[in-house]
């Protein structure tokens, strides 16, 4: 996968953050998909995990809400990245729409620059307060590790704006 298709997905989770105004963790997404109208439904008795269809978001509700949380923002990032495939079940094929719903899903639900100002960095801390699984947790520390040895923060004018949104969640933490 190149930068280019990882920098979209990553300055659409910032602008996703910027545009809902949510301001705290973890991410209130039913806030988030209020914003842009799209409906949440619930189902079990299958072992699909979600899908999209007319605009409303089908999720399982028999997984764990951690992993449902992720999913869910999983298929915003398809929607918000205007993916052509928004119908499939599967998502775990190695395809550039997949890696950027999956980085969306990353930058919504674990904004690096509020982890960093939190000095939340161990996959456990940012689990918890994230509400995300310990995996896609373990990957969010990963990378913030690297981005904070390399300074790699407050490069791009809505990283700024979404620490700004944040800052009094921040500093009463
Ligand atoms: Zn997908």
């Amino acid at each position: 996968m190149n930068y280019k298709d990882y920098k979209i997905a990553r300055d659409r989770a910032w602008k996703c953050l910027i545009e809902t105004k949510v301001n705290s963790l973890p991410i209130n997404l039913k806030d988030v998909f209020s914003y842009y109208n799209i409906n949440l439904k619930a189902f079990i008795n299958s072992s699909d995990e979600a899908f999209i269809k007319n605009n409303i978001v089908y999720f399982n509700k028999s997984y764990n809400i951690k992993r449902v949380r992720f999913t869910l923002a999983h298929e915003l990032g398809h929607i918000l990245l205007k993916h052509e495939n928004l119908t499939h079940t599967v998502h775990t094929y190695n395809n550039t729409e997949e890696y950027q719903a999956n980085i969306f899903a990353r930058g919504l639900l674990m904004p690096a620059i509020v982890l960093k100002e939190l000095n939340c960095i161990e996959a456990q801390d940012i689990a918890d307060i994230c509400i995300v699984s310990l995996q896609a947790a373990e990957y969010r520390s990963q990378r913030l590790k690297e981005l904070i040895q390399r300074d790699k923060f407050y490069t791009s004018p809505l990283e700024q704006q979404v620490y700004n949104n944040f800052k009094s969640f921040v500093n009463s933490f």
